[in-house]
């Protein structure tokens, strides 16, 4: 696809990032695009994508070679989600499991877990979900019901997860249950509960508007037994940890988003100049040409405050305000300019064999996931503004 012509981006990307991004866009090129449409309809996307993604250092970039990672800067991790997001791979979930999952193990698990897990989940060999929302409890995760009982050396895990991403590759999912429900947001704790635990079961992969090869599913924990070794960092800390890792998964959507919303506006500018009505190209009425030029200023706006706070956030500054501001922006964005391009496609954009279409379908839920858009401004004007 044709791309617009846009400014030099503000991340520092050197030769050694252009020659990343070129190897990623041909694994991207021959092991996803022309399978898509096939794990669209087997509602999954096969294990052995990940393990290929992982031998060829796509899956956490950003991790200490010690525990197989390739020890390289945020950056590479930018690439891996902006190439996804180009070809509109949206069942391909590698950024939830290694930028917002594998996190936690980094960061809060001990040497024993950490070595116990990351080589094999660096390597594609273990996949990862995270299971904080339940059926009556999404946007205020203090009111989940799901318990993990202190039994000595192991906890008893009752409830049960609703739309879990990666839910049915998932061999570990770093749980969200109450260790001391009378102690609230205190009384939280993340237990890392593995494929093959009795009483771990799932259900059915959920019908979904759009991320079709996503496998979204309910997760259900009848008194499973899970030792004490797979309590991550300290009990209680649930909570806080959350918050503190919560940011890195509203940027990595934003940036996502971004890329999707910039290929979607590629893609209707070659269609507006090649489709005619009236003896001229549909790019030649006013109306074409003031709304896209509109979409490709803001998005040159919304690009360039993007990458300044990928910048700040790779210089280990605290970004919980900003990459809210980033995630509701781009989210918003992309559902709009999507709503709008697929417009000039007339009926064409309505047939799922456009990719605009598929694009459409996909871009709903961004805002919705990962925290609302209300819950975004709720953080902004809060943390931001002091309201
Ligand atoms: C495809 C998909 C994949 C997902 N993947 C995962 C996953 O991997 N792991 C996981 O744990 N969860 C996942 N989720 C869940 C997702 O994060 C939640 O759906 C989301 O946080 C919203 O929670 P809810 O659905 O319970 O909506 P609710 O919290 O019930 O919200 C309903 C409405 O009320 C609004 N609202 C709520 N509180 C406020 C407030 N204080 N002020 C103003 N408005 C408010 C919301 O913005 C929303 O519009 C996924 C969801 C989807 C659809």
């Amino acid at each position: 696809m044709k791309e617009i012509k846009r400014l030099k981006r503000l991340l520092p990307f050197t030769k050694e990032h252009e020659e990343f991004r070129d190897l990623v866009r041909d694994f991207v090129a021959n092991e996803i695009v022309p399978y898509h449409d096939q794990w669209e309809k087997d509602k999954i996307v096969p294990r052995e994508l990940w393990e290929k993604a992982g031998s060829m250092g796509l899956l956490c970039p950003n991790f200490p070679t010690e525990y197989g990672g390739s020890g390289t800067d945020f950056l590479y991790n930018v690439i891996v989600i902006e190439e996804l997001a180009r070809v509109g791979a949206s069942g391909v979930f590698f950024s939830l499991h290694g930028d917002v999952i594998a996190p936690y193990i980094l960061h809060y698990g001990n040497e024993e877990q950490k070595k116990r897990w990351l080589p094999d989940i660096i390597a594609g060999k273990k996949i990862l979900a995270i299971g904080m929302t339940e059926p009556d409890a999404g946007s205020d995760l203090a009111g989940i019901k799901t318990t993990a009982v202190d039994k000595g050396d192991y906890y008893l895990v009752n409830g049960s997860k609703t739309f879990i991403s990666n839910g049915y590759l998932a061999d570990l999912v770093v749980t969200v249950a109450k260790t001391n429900p009378e102690k609230g947001i205190n009384g939280i704790s993340l237990l890392v509960i593995e494929r093959g635990m009795e009483g771990f079961e799932r259900g059915r992969k959920l019908e979904k508007i759009g991320l079709h090869a996503q496998d979204t599913a309910e997760l259900f924990f009848n008194d499973v037994k899970v030792p004490k070794e797979n309590l991550l960092g300290k009990e209680g800390y649930g909570f806080r940890y959350l918050m503190s890792e919560l940011a890195t998964e509203r940027l990595a959507l934003a940036i996502s988003n971004m890329r999707s919303a910039e290929a979607v506006l590629d893609m209707t500018v070659e269609y507006v100049k090649t489709r005619k009505a009236f003896g001229k190209p549909v790019g030649k009425f006013q109306n074409t040409q003031f709304k896209l030029a509109e979409m490709f200023t803001e998005q040159c706006a919304a690009r360039a405050f993007l990458d300044q706070v990928i910048m700040e956030y790779m210089q280990g500054k605290k970004v919980t305000v900003e990459a809210s501001q980033c995630k509701l922006l781009c989210s918003e964005l992309l559902k709009r300019h999507v709503d709008e391009c697929l417009q000039f496609f007339g009926g064409y954009g309505y047939m799922m064999e456009y990719p605009i279409a598929k694009a459409y379908i996909d871009a709903r839920v961004q805002t919705i996931y990962a925290g609302t858009s209300e819950i975004m401004k709720e953080i902004i004007a809060g943390k931001g503004l002091g309201l």
